[in-house]
């Protein structure tokens, strides 16, 4: 008999996981606490949008759905940068032709909640999971329509419940689980740029667009109708801060004198300022991710990061993959293979982490310093040459399935050597020499 599978949420990772199930040959059931949002979000247009980029591609392709997300994906070759001045200048993320991709995050997860449906997964709506027993695979759900109760048994329940999930929560307080949550000292506000009357995008839309100030940043990725959605990441208290921005004159204020060439493209930010929510970002830890054969964790449940790296659903996605892998691994075997799965993946849980707030300060500063632009072009050129010595920090993490705790570590000393090279006297001159070549061959 078909083994039943309890998928709570049906966010991004909680359909993509379920797809990956009904593959293996499982019955999926998936409840999600929010109503169904399918045709309203597909007519509403405008929304977060995420950058979509290898680990993630890999993942949708091994379950047929790549080429079906790219049709609704933007390429984003290079990062711009836009200086206070409003000048513009240019960074490519990879090789030519590398690109990570801009998705709106409604319109795949409506894809892909109608991928798994259309595959056999069911999925129930406004059932907000309130309890389980995780030993015996049970969930309570209450319906927020009706506000009754439902218990229901499966073989395996999958917590894809997000970053404040229910199902960790019972891990936590059931089972005495680890758990932390830290917030960073950054909110962030998102804001639109609309498009001009034919759909045409007021900036270049394959790239990502990023105004470094220092220790906060704001940042465009492109939508599919000529918009583009914004975010400002900035200090909760202190100076550039959220703190002091509420009449209109404040609001005008501050982005006039730090992001003017930004202002002149959003008629009505103040509009915008007051109706959007200002929101918290921080870091879920969790361990194990599991309880015997029975409960795991995926997604953000297991390892919400802070998005500066643009990798949260990513990583979600590889748990798909590599749960898979170690299914197939394990033959089925579910408590062995979920011991290898919370073992492994934690550690690319931290992985993600270490790397995404480390690419808050790359993004919100290092992109406005000359230094370190130049010592990415030292890096490009000796991997270019030598590409089964070094592989770029942004490119492992963005171009390959490189284990995230691996490619962390890499980073690292990669880091190191470079801030030796980077001493050489008069290495903004000699940097393309044979020398440099040759001193960074020695030294990897
Ligand atoms: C500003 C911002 C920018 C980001 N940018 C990127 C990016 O560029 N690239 C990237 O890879 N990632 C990015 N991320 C991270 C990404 O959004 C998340 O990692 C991803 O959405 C996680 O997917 P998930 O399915 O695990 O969780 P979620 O997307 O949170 O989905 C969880 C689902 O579970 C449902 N649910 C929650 N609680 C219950 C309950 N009790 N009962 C039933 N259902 C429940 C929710 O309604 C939801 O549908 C960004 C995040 C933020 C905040």
């Amino acid at each position: 008999m078909k083994k039943d599978i309890t998928i709570v949420g049906a966010g991004l990772v909680g359909s993509l996981c379920a797809l990956y199930m009904i593959r293996r040959g499982y019955k999926v059931t998936i409840f999600e606490r929010r109503k169904d949002l399918r045709s309203e979000i597909i007519t509403a247009g405008k929304s977060i949008n995420l950058a979509l980029s290898e680990r993630g591609w890999t993942a949708l392709k091994k379950v047929g759905i790549d080429k079906e997300v790219k049709k609704i994906a933007i390429p984003m070759y290079k990062r711009i940068m836009h200086d206070k001045e409003g000048n513009l200048s240019e960074q490519p993320y990879g090789n030519e032709g590398e690109a990570i991709y801009s998705v709106s995050r409604a319109q795949l997860n409506v894809l892909m909640m109608e991928m798994a449906e259309k595959n056999g997964a069911k999925l129930y709506f406004n059932e907000k999971c309130v309890d389980a027993n995780l030993e015996e695979a049970i969930a309570t759900f209450n319906n927020t329509k009706t506000d009754t109760e439902q218990e229901i048994s499966a073989d395996l329940l999958i917590g894809a419940d997000g970053s404040l999930s229910a199902v960790r929560e019972q891990m936590v307080k059931k089972h005495h689980h680890e758990y932390e949550y830290n917030e960073i000292e950054h909110d962030y506000k998102e804001l639109l740029i609309p498009s001009v009357d034919n759909g045409t995008h007021l900036l270049d839309k394959n790239a990502l667009h990023i105004w470094p100030r220092g220790n906060f940043m704001l940042i465009a990725l492109a939508n599919l109708d000529g918009s583009f959605t914004c975010t400002l990441f900035a200090p909760k208290k202190g100076r550039n801060s959220f703190e002091g921005l509420n009449s209109k004159q404040e609001v005008e204020n501050y982005f006039t004198s730090i992001f003017p060439d930004f202002i002149s493209l959003v008629p009505d930010l103040y509009q915008q300022w007051n109706a959007n929510p200002t929101s918290g970002l921080g870091i879920v830890k969790t361990y194990p991710w599991h309880i015997k054969d029975t409960s795991i964790l995926i997604g953000d449940a297991a390892h919400a990061t802070v998005p500066f790296y643009g990798q949260g659903m990513n990583a979600g996605f590889e748990d798909c993959r590599i749960l898979d892998k170690l299914l197939d691994k394990n033959e089925d075997n579910f408590e062995t293979c979920f011991d290898e799965y919370s073992k492994s993946r934690k550690l690319n849980g931290d992985g993600v982490q270490d790397l995404s707030m480390h690419n808050f300060i790359v993004m919100r500063d290092k992109t406005a310093d000359a230094k370190f632009l130049l010592q990415k072009e030292i890096e490009k050129k000796f991997s270019n040459l030598y590409p089964d010595k070094w592989t770029p920090l942004y490119s492992m993490v963005s171009f390959t399935n490189t284990p995230y705790a691996e490619a962390w570590e890499i980073g690292m000393k990669q880091e190191k050597l470079m801030q030796s090279i980077m001493t050489t006297p008069n290495i903004e001159k000699i940097w393309e020499s044979d020398e440099i070549m040759q001193k960074m061959y020695s030294l990897v």
